[in-house]
C-alpha cells in the first residue's frame, strides 16, 4: 500500500504498543495523554513518536495564542474543556498565559509563552506516562495480509526501526500515516483554494505605550497601505496581526503569507521557507522605518519552520460541512464544540479580501462528529487535528488549537475503549466515549454550566488567567 520501497522484514523491532501516536503537534499530545492516563489501569502501552525535538507541533513551532476556547461575539461561552483546560492551568501556575481579545474576530484568545508550553507538554506527556520518542519520523506503515496497520517503520539517528501496536492515532497533521498507508484524502488546493503558508516572528524592544499613543492598530493598518501604495517596502499584506507577547516589550505576528505552494512537496516547501524568511525581514524593515514605538525594534526569532495550515484531509466515515458549521448543526456522536468562524487566508485576487470571514449561526456552537476521526473502512486507525476529514471550509473554522487538543482528547479515550471493548474504531459505544470525555471535563453542550463560566477572569482553581 504505502510508497516506500523499504523492505519491512529487516527493519528491528524497537517497541511494542498498544496505541501508537504519530505527530506530537497539540492534537497529538493530547491523544497521548489522554490514551495513556485511560489505558493504565488496562495496563496499555502507549508511546508518541515526533520529528523534531520538542512537541506541540505549531503550538510550540510557530503561534503562541489558542483560539477556539471560546464563541466569539458579545457574550462569549466556554466551548472546550478537560485536557485543554489543563495546559492553560499548567501555563498559568508561571503565570506565562493571558487572554487576550481578538480584534480580528475570531474570539478571545488565549496568549501563552511558546517556550514555557514545551516544557508543560513535556511535563504532561511524562506524567501520563507516554513513552515518548523525538527526532523521530514516521516513514511507512507495516500491515498484515488484510491490510490491517500492524507497525509503524520510524527512521531515527539509529537508523530504520519498526514500533508495532495494535491502534495508531494519525496527528502527523499531514496525515502521514494515512498516506503511507495508502488512504484516501483531499490535497489542499486540490478543490478549493489552499490557505497560505506564514512564517512568524517576534519582535523585542518595542514600545508598546508609544505604538498606542500614536493610534495602535488603526495606524499600523494606514502606515501599511501607504508603504505598499509608495513602493517603499514591498510588504506581502496590509492586514495582520502584530500583537503583545507574554515577554514585555515584545510583539509576535501573523503577517507573512506565501501563496500557491504545496507543503508535501519538498522543493515547494524548501521555497515556501524561502519566502516567508524573506518576507519576515522585509516586514522588519517597514516597523523600523514607518511605524511609531518600533524605531528600535528588532527580529529576535522566526517560527521554527513555516506554518502550514492544511495540505491532506483525509476521508473519514463523514466528513463536516461548511452547511454543518454555520447552521450549528448537532450530532449523536459529537465529541467536541466549535463556535469558531470559517477564517480562510488565501492569496487574493483583484479586490478580494486578504482572509474570509463566515460565522456560526446566532454565536452558537456546532458539534464535531466522531466519525470525522475515523478514516472510513478503518478500525484501528483514527486521525486528528489538521488532517481530520472535513471539507476546506469546515476545516478553515474546525482548525483552531483549543479544537485540535479536544479531537486529540477523544480519539484518545476511543483508543482505549476500543481495546477495552474488544471492539473497531467504528463499532465504538458513542454514549459511553461521551461519558468518559465529560468526566474529564469537555464540553459538549453550549447550555452546560461549563460553556457559561466568565471568560474575563478564567480560573483554575485558586489560578486566574485574566485578560491584559
Ligand atoms: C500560520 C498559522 C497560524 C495559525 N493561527 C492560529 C491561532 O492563532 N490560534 C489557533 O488556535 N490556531 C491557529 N492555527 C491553526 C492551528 O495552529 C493548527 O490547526 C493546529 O495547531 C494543528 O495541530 P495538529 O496537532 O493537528 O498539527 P501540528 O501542530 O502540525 O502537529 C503535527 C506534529 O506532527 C509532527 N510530524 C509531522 N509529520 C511527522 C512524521 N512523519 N513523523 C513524526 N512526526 C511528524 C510535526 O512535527 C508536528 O509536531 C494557525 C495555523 C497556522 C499554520
Amino acid at each position: 500500500m504505502g510508497q516506500t520501497c523499504l523492505t519491512h522484514e529487516r527493519i528491528p523491532l524497537l517497541a511494542e504498543l498498544d496505541v501508537l501516536i504519530v505527530g506530537g503537534g497539540s492534537a497529538g499530545c493530547c491523544a497521548a495523554i489522554a490514551a495513556a492516563e485511560n489505558g493504565r489501569r488496562f495496563g496499555l502501552r502507549v508511546g508518541l513518536i515526533e520529528r523534531y525535538g520538542f512537541a506541540g507541533g505549531i503550538s510550540t513551532q510557530t503561534l503562541d495564542t489558542f483560539y477556539g476556547f471560546f464563541t466569539p461575539g458579545a457574550a462569549p461561552r466556554k466551548v472546550v474543556g478537560g485536557l485543554p483546560d489543563r495546559v492553560v492551568a499548567e501555563l498559568a501556575r508561571s503565570t506565562d498565559v493571558f487572554l487576550r481579545e481578538n480584534t480580528y474576530g475570531a474570539g478571545i484568545g488565549v496568549t501563552y509563552n511558546p517556550e514555557r508550553l514545551k516544557l508543560v507538554w513535556d511535563r504532561l506527556l511524562v506524567n501520563a506516562g507516554v513513552q515518548v520518542w523525538l527526532h523521530t519520523t514516521l516513514v511507512d506503515v507495516e500491515t498484515d495480509s488484510l491490510g490491517t496497520a500492524t507497525a509503524a517503520v520510524i527512521f531515527s539517528k539509529e537508523g530504520f526501526h519498526r514500533i508495532s501496536a495494535q491502534r495508531m492515532i494519525d496527528a502527523s497533521g499531514d496525515a502521514d500515516l494515512c498516506h503511507w498507508l495508502g488512504l484516501p484524502s483531499e490535497k489542499a488546493g486540490e478543490i478549493d483554494p489552499a490557505q497560505t503558508l506564514t512564517t512568524t516572528f517576534r519582535m523585542c524592544n518595542v514600545d508598546l505605550a508609544r505604538f498606542g499613543t500614536e493610534g495602535g492598530k488603526a495606524m499600523l493598518a494606514e502606515r501599511m497601505q501607504a508603504a505598499i501604495d509608495s513602493g517603499r517596502h514591498p510588504l506581502p499584506r496590509k492586514a495582520g496581526s502584530a500583537h503583545r507577547m507574554v515577554q514585555e516589550n515584545c510583539i509576535a505576528t501573523v503577517a507573512v503569507r506565501v501563496a500557491d505552494l504545496d507543503a508535501t512537496v519538498v522543493e515547494q516547501l524548501t521555497q515556501a521557507e524561502l519566502e516567508g524568511r524573506r518576507q519576515a525581514f522585509v516586514y522588519e524593515d517597514f516597523f523600523r522605518d514607518m511605524v511609531p514605538g518600533y524605531e528600535h525594534a528588532k527580529i529576535i526569532g522566526l517560527s521554527h519552520q513555516i506554518g502550514v495550515r492544511e495540505t491532506r484531509r483525509v476521508y473519514g466515515e463523514y466528513r463536516l460541512t461548511r452547511e454543518d458549521c454555520l447552521t450549528a448543526r448537532q450530532f449523536d456522536d459529537a465529541v467536541l464544540l466549535c463556535g469558531a468562524p470559517i477564517e480562510d487566508h488565501r492569496a487574493v485576487g483583484e479586490g478580494e479580501s486578504e482572509t474570509r470571514w463566515e460565522y456560526v449561526a446566532d454565536q452558537q456552537a456546532y458539534g464535531v462528529p466522531y466519525r470525522t476521526l475515523v478514516p472510513k473502512g478503518r478500525d484501528e486507525i483514527w486521525v486528528v487535528g489538521r488532517c481530520f476529514s472535513a471539507t476546506h471550509d469546515a476545516h478553515a473554522s474546525c482548525r483552531s488549537m483549543a479544537q485540535t487538543m479536544s479531537m486529540g482528547q477523544a480519539a484518545g479515550l476511543a483508543a482505549v475503549q476500543s481495546l477495552q471493548m474488544d471492539c473497531g474504531a467504528r463499532e465504538i459505544a458513542i454514549s459511553k466515549l461521551r461519558d468518559s470525555l465529560l468526566q474529564l471535563g469537555a464540553v459538549l453542550d453550549l447550555g452546560s454550566e461549563s460553556a457559561q463560566q466568565s471568560n474575563k477572569a478564567w480560573k483554575f482553581g485558586d489560578r486566574e488567567v485574566a485578560a491584559l
